[in-house]
C-alpha cells in the first residue's frame, strides 16, 4: 500500500528518475566542464528560452540567473530593486521573511500587511510604493494568491516570490515585474540558484540603481546578473547539477502540455487531499477559503486526539518523509507537497497510509 515514492517534501522535492539517468547520460561530458564555455552556456540558454515558453512571457521580459537560491533574491531585491520603499504582504513564513530584507538600513520601513496564516493577505494601492511584493504560493501555509497588479500602469514594480508555484500554477505573466525562484520545488532540481522573469520595468531599474551610487555588492547586483545572463552565465560559478535538472524537468512539463498541464495534476493530487480531509473525521484543509487553498502544497490540520508529529515519525520509519509542518505555524498539521512531479496515484496511497497509521494510534 505504500506509494512508489515516498518524498512528499515541500522542498528539496521529488525528483524523477528519469532527471536522475539524465546526469549519467544527456549530461554525463558536460557535467565538470567550464561554464564560461558553449557547452555550458547553450544550457543556460535552453532553460532562459524554456522558461520564456513556459510562461507565455511577453516580447521583451528576460530570464536572469544568480546563485544563492530564492532567499538570497530577496537581498538582491533590497539591493537592486527597492528605490524606496515597499510594501509587502506577510501571510506565511516566506513574506514575512521578505518583509524582513525589504527593512534594509538604506531603505524606508516597509509597509507590511498581514493575515493569520491559513488565510491571505490584501495589497493595497499606498502612496509612496515603488515595490509591491508577495509570494505566489506560501510554501509554509499553503495559501496561494492572486498574480495581479496593485495599481495597473504605475511605475510601482509587482514582485512574486514564486518558488514553490513556479511551473505548477498558472499565471498572467504581464501582471509581474518580476517573477522569481529557487527550482528545487516544483520545478523538481536543485538548489542553489535563483532565476527571475523580469519584465523590461524591472530591468530599467535595476540599471537605474546600479548607476544611482547606491553601494551594491556584485553578488547583490541584478543589473550585472543581467549583463551574465545575456551571454547565459552568471555572475559566478553556478551549479551544473541544477540547471541540468531544472533543463530536463522543463522539457518534460512542455512536452507534457505546459503550464496548464502542471497545474491540473497538481490539482488532481492536492484536490484529492482535501476531499479526504474533508471526509475524514479527523483531518481538516488547514486553509478554509477552498479559492485560496495552494494546488502545489497542501497543508492539513489534525484534531487534537491526533499527534501529527507522531504520525509523521511512523511515516518516515515507512519511507514518507518530509510530510511536516513548516517550522513555527501549525499547532498540529502535516504539508504535502503535490508538485507535478508526484504521482496522483502516490497521493491516493499516502491518504490511506495515513488512515492505516492513525487507526493503529488510535488502538494503543
Ligand atoms: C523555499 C522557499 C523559499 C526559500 O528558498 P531558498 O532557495 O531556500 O532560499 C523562498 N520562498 C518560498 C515561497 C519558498 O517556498
Amino acid at each position: 500500500m505504500l506509494p512508489s515514492d515516498g518524498r512528499f517534501g515541500s522542498g528539496p522535492s521529488r525528483l524523477r528518475p528519469e532527471q536522475l539517468t539524465s546526469l549519467t547520460t544527456t549530461y554525463r561530458d558536460l557535467l565538470g566542464t567550464s561554464h564560461r564555455q558553449a557547452p555550458v552556456k547553450a544550457l543556460v540558454g535552453s532553460v532562459q528560452r524554456q522558461l520564456l515558453d513556459l510562461f507565455d512571457a511577453p516580447d521583451g521580459y528576460e530570464v536572469v540567473m544568480g546563485n544563492g537560491g530564492a532567499a538570497m533574491f530577496w537581498d538582491v531585491a533590497a539591493a537592486s530593486l527597492i528605490e524606496h520603499r515597499a510594501q509587502c504582504l506577510n501571510f506565511g513564513a516566506f513574506g514575512k521573511k521578505f518583509a524582513r530584507a525589504a527593512g534594509a538600513p538604506w531603505l524606508e520601513t516597509p509597509s507590511v500587511r498581514s493575515a493569520p496564516h491559513g488565510t491571505l493577505a490584501a495589497p493595497v494601492a499606498e502612496a509612496g510604493i515603488d515595490v509591491y511584493a508577495w509570494p505566489h504560493n506560501d510554501t509554509s501555509t499553503g495559501v496561494v494568491a492572486p498574480v495581479e497588479r496593485v495599481v495597473p500602469a504605475s511605475e510601482a514594480l509587482t514582485l512574486i516570490d514564486a518558488t514553490s508555484a513556479a511551473g505548477g500554477i498558472t499565471f498572467d505573466a504581464a501582471n509581474a515585474d518580476v517573477y522569481y525562484f529557487a527550482p528545487q520545488k516544483n520545478l523538481g532540481s536543485d538548489g542553489g540558484l535563483w532565476v527571475a522573469l523580469l519584465s523590461p520595468a524591472a530591468i530599467e531599474r535595476a540599471e537605474r540603481i546600479a548607476a544611482s551610487g547606491r553601494h551594491i555588492p556584485d553578488s547583490l547586483n541584478l543589473h550585472l546578473a543581467i549583463t551574465n545572463s545575456r551571454s547565459q552565465q552568471t555572475v559566478n560559478t553556478p551549479s551544473l547539477v541544477t540547471l541540468a535538472l531544472l533543463e530536463t524537468q522543463l522539457q518534460w512539463i512542455i512536452a507534457s502540455g505546459g503550464l496548464a498541464w502542471a497545474e491540473s495534476r497538481a490539482r488532481e493530487s492536492s484536490e484529492m487531499l482535501y476531499r479526504w480531509a474533508e471526509r475524514s473525521d479527523y483531518a481538516t484543509p488547514f486553509v478554509v477559503d477552498p479559492a485560496h487553498r495552494s494546488p502545489v502544497n497542501a497543508t492539513i490540520e489534525f484534531a487534537g486526539n491526533v499527534g501529527a508529529h507522531e504520525l509523521s515519525r511512523q511515516l518516515r520509519a515507512h519511507g514518507i518523509v518530509d510530510v511536516d509542518a513548516y517550522s513555527g505555524i501549525g499547532q498540529n498539521q502535516l504539508r504535502i507537497a503535490t508538485y507535478v512531479s508526484v504521482e496522483p496515484d502516490d497521493v491516493r496511497r499516502l491518504t490511506e497510509c495515513i488512515d492505516a497509521v492513525v487507526c493503529g494510534l488510535r488502538g494503543q
